[in-house]
């Protein structure tokens, strides 16, 4: 009897990243999309399941959890993939899209079928330290 070496099992290769919306091949960008009604309704159930069965398994002799209000469809977004060949553009990828919109969508590609929300306003600078005199500030707040 001939000992045989311990093999390794193979280690499976990840599945990769995500996959293109479109295709299904890899992809290498995302944007943010609104849920559909269906998603949204799927989603909300997912959450309460979620909170019941949390709720199952709390301490009876505590509080029962809380777990804020739930979820509104302007809090949830869902990811969008796009490939090499079906991303939009980098203006579109950094907004939120509408839950109709269709990208990618070859025929709208770089762009899509909808308007993205706006961009949320960028943050105001804060005022500036005043600097002493003597460093070329005016010396007043
Ligand atoms: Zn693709
Ligand atoms: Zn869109």
């Amino acid at each position: 009897m001939t000992e045989q070496p311990d093999v390794p099992a193979p280690i499976s290769q990840p599945t990769g990243g995500p996959a293109c919306t479109l295709c299904g091949g890899p992809a290498c960008v995302h944007w943010q999309r609104r849920l559909t009604d269906d998603e949204f309704t799927e989603y909300l159930h997912a959450s309460q399941s979620r909170r019941d069965e949390l709720t199952l398994l709390a301490d009876s002799q505590q509080a029962p959890p809380d777990f804020g209000p739930l979820p509104l469809p302007a809090d949830c977004t869902r990811a969008v993939y796009g490939c090499v060949n079906h991303a939009v553009s980098l203006d579109a990828a950094s907004l939120i899209h509408t839950k109709t919109c269709t990208a990618p969508n070859a025929k709208d590609l770089p762009h899509c079928d909808c308007t993205p929300e706006p961009a949320p306003p960028p943050e105001p600078d804060p005022t500036p330290t005043p600097l002493p005199v003597s460093w070329g500030g005016t010396g007043k707040a």
